[in-house]
């Protein structure tokens, strides 16, 4: 067969256009249109060469293939059937039907889909049945006398047209599969890092390329520290993979920084020639950037398969982000972003789990004294600053080895070296005040100590044992006012046991009034012999029929907050024999109550002495309440202005145990204090020989200079009341005179005290 090749149409021949770029699929360096014609008459193939010399369809030139048989047509298509736009058949060759079987052999046994096919025969009157075109989506029927190159071009650009919304659709279609694949897969992922290198590894294979580039993102691994607005690059794949955890500004690729830097700068994705550049930013994940090397501008379709991914992957960081704050929360305390009990406990059963642990390791458990009233009296906001601060000083005073973390509210525990958790260091950190908010606020604390030991069958404690055995240890040192820490020791484990069972005691003592009341123990006038008044002591009998020191019970009610019931209990007691001695004709007797330091500390304490005043009728003048030297030393002001609202009641202040305390002298004389009462260890060393010299003197001394009087405690002989009577001290409570008694010994005593005086 030949064709009339018309003159117009004659145009240079060229031999071989083989030398274009192969692939035909738009992804390589020169996109080319491959076209297959199959023919088995060689004029048709030169003809058709001639005819799309230099064609240019949809600004891509044509690259043909050529098969002089089906056979051969078959070969190639399956070897290259992925890159070919068109296929150009002959109908007619070995067998009339060749070109018909070949396009079942295409569609069916090839599944190519995606070839367009137009078939071609020499015959004007054939025509393939309107059934086979359809089945085989065939694209053209044409005769070879319409190939001229118009026509033939013509035909081939409606044929490449449909070809490449084809491929478009079906590249779509594969990427969104892809896409929904991978976003199950990355959305497993937790870790940002993890997560950042599939991202990059998905994009990759989503555009064919090799997979090279990074992620970079703003401050969501860096939650731990303080948060700072430098880039971290969170993941990267290839040759940037050396470079994840570190700060972008560190990578050696200049270009490569100030282009992420102009992405984020602008806020939106960069599609640049040779790489591409996305832009994320969301609530957790703020910003998040992927750099992609591309190498080569990315073609639309890419590019849209890109956006579509892109909407996922900010999905996923913001589940990553999300994730990663949860995992924070769970382990990190926000406030002072220290460990937090959960991971604390973690490391800490790690390392003791990990072999060859030495024992030389510690935990030492600590809070801030009277912190909730520093919170209240400041307000939250300077005691979260404060609490920050205390994190801070308590990091710097410990190596990096010596784990810290806050457990809750004011309290902190460490684990480390038993001989750097020692007390002196600890206490060291907290010699100058803490400042917070324009405050200077000097915080003191207690601690509680548990050397890690093994058991008699030598296993290692777990760290929640350490954290009980170093809470009884603390528990212990807050038992008393001077203490500041203690060390465990198994004996205390007994000795917790058993404050919990006073403590239940105690507390149904109070719920049911059982067992607890109030003796009185009188005071004098060594000189006079005069009955001055009497102190108020609680006295409880437990459930055994044991009494109870209150010495072993009132710090324990103190440390619960019982006291303030057990107190207001005890005043009102003895406001009620009060009026009962003034009604019986005692009306100079002042009653004395102990006042606890909490009791002084808690809302509302004012009121319930003038109510309880009110309620039972006692006058506010034959009433003296006992503080301690801790409560005058708390807050001087604050202190201050309570004393001076009892005082205004009528009320007299005494302040207790004084001595025993580290009182200023200079913050004592801020207050309204009318009595002092020496303690009783001073008493009891008073030495004969040297009376002149002993604190008691000094006490007096001071006492006198402010106008307080004096009243001395645990008087128990005849010649310390002596001794003291010499240094000017008048007043005195203790053994020798009375012990305290319940109110009907009280009146039999003093009717024998009146006697004796007479006497
Ligand atoms: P305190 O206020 O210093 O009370 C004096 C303590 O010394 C009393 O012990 C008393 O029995 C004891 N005492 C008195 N004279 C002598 C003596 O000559 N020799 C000796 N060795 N001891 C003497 P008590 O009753 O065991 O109370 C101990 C502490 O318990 C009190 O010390 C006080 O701090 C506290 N307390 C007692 N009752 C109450 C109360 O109702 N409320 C509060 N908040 N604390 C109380
Ligand atoms: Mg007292
Ligand atoms: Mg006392």
């Amino acid at each position: 067969m030949s064709i009339p090749v018309p003159r117009d149409d004659l145009i240079d021949f060229v031999d071989d256009i083989d030398d274009v770029d192969r692939s035909g699929d738009g992804r390589g360096g020169h996109p080319v249109w491959t076209v297959l014609v199959v023919d088995d008459d060689d004029e048709v193939h030169h003809a058709t060469m001639f005819a799309l010399q230099n064609a240019t369809v949809l600004e891509r030139p044509l690259k043909l293939l050529h098969a002089r048989s089906a056979a051969e047509a078959r070969a190639i298509l399956e070897d290259r059937g992925h890159e070919i736009a068109v296929v150009l058949l002959d109908v007619v060759m070995e067998t009339p039907e060749a070109g018909l079987d070949l396009v079942a052999v295409i569609r069916r046994e090839l599944e190519l889909a995606e070839p367009r096919i137009i078939l071609r025969t020499g015959q004007p009157g054939y025509a393939p049945e309107l059934s086979v075109v359809r089945d085989y989506d065939i694209n053209d029927y044409k005769t070879k006398s319409e190939l001229t190159h118009v026509r033939l071009v013509t035909a081939l650009t409606a044929a490449i047209r449909s070809f490449e919304q084809i491929r478009t659709i079906s590249v779509s279609r594969r990427g969104l599969d892809m896409i929904v694949q991978s976003a199950s897969e990355l959305f497993g992922r937790r870790a940002l890092a993890s997560f950042a290198e599939g991202v990059l590894t998905q994009i990759a294979a989503l555009l064919k390329l090799e997979p090279e580039g990074l992620i970079c993102v703003r401050s969501v691994a860096t939650l731990a520290q303080e948060a700072d607005a430098a880039l971290t690059i969170a993941g990267a794949a290839g040759r940037f993979r050396e470079h994840v955890n570190r700060p972008l500004a560190e990578l050696a690729e200049r270009d490569i920084v100030a282009t992420i830097a102009r992405c984020v700068e602008s806020r939106g994705s960069l599609y640049e020639p040779n790489a591409t550049v996305l832009y994320f930013s969301g609530e957790s994940a703020r910003a998040a950037v992927v750099y992609l090397q591309t190498e080569r501008p990315l073609d639309p379709v890419d590019r849209r398969l890109l956006e579509v991914f892109a909407v996922n992957i900010g999905v996923g960081f913001e589940n990553v982000g999300l994730f990663e704050r949860l995992n924070f929360y769970a382990y990190f305390d926000p406030l002072t972003r220290l460990p937090n009990r959960v991971s604390f406990i973690e490391e800490v059963d790690r390392f003791l789990g990990s072999p060859a642990v030495a024992t030389d390791y510690a935990v030492a458990l600590l809070d801030v004294a009277g912190f909730a009233e520093v919170n209240n009296a400041l307000g939250q906001r300077t005691g979260d600053a404060l609490l920050t601060a205390v994190a801070r000083r308590l990091r710097a005073a410990f190596p990096e080895g010596v784990l810290l973390a806050r457990l809750v509210g004011d309290s902190f525990v460490l684990f480390g070296p038993a001989t750097i958790l020692v007390p002196p260091n600890l206490l060291r950190a907290f010699d100058s005040p803490f400042h917070a908010r324009g405050h200077g606020v000097p915080l003191r604390i207690r601690a509680g100590f548990a050397p890690v030991s093994r058991s008699v069958d030598g296993l290692l404690p777990r760290a929640a044992d350490l954290l009980r055995e170093a809470a009884v240890a603390l528990g212990q040192a807050k038992l008393d006012p001077a203490v500041r820490y203690c060390a465990y020791s198994a004996q205390m484990a007994g000795q917790a046991r058993k404050r919990v069972v006073m403590l239940n005691e105690l507390r149904a003592a109070i719920d049911f009034q059982r067992g607890l009341t109030v003796h009185y123990q009188p005071q004098v006038d060594a000189v006079s012999h005069e009955l001055r008044g009497v102190e108020a002591l609680i006295r409880w009998r437990n459930e055994r029929g044991e009494m109870v020191s209150p010495q072993d019970f009132i710090p324990l009610a103190e440390y619960t907050g019982l006291i303030g019931e057990i107190g207001a209990w005890v005043f009102r007691q003895a406001c009620q024999q009060l009026v009962r001695w003034r009604q019986a004709g005692e009306v100079g007797l002042i009653v004395a109550v102990n006042v606890s330091a909490l009791q002084f500390r808690q809302e509302g304490f004012v009121d319930m002495i003038r109510g309880t005043l009110d309620a039972t009728g006692a006058p506010a003048d034959c009433i003296e309440l006992e503080v301690t030297e801790s409560v005058a030393m708390e807050e001087v002001d604050k202190v201050a202005a309570q004393l001076r609202a009892l005082k205004s009641l009528g009320i007299r202040i005494a302040l207790d145990d004084f001595g025993c305390g580290f009182s200023s002298l200079g913050s004592l004389s801020r207050l309204p204090i009318d009595r002092v009462k020496v303690d009783r260890c001073f008493v009891a060393e008073l030495d004969p020989d040297n009376a002149g010299t002993g604190i008691v003197h000094t006490i007096l001394r001071l006492a006198e200079g402010s106008g307080m009087s004096v009243v001395a405690e645990g008087v128990e002989t005849a010649q310390q009341a002596d001794l003291l009577q010499r240094l000017g001290c008048r007043e005195m409570q203790g053994f020798l005179y009375g012990r305290p008694m319940a109110a009907d010994e009280f009146d039999i005593w003093r009717g024998q005290f009146r006697e004796a005086r007479l006497a």
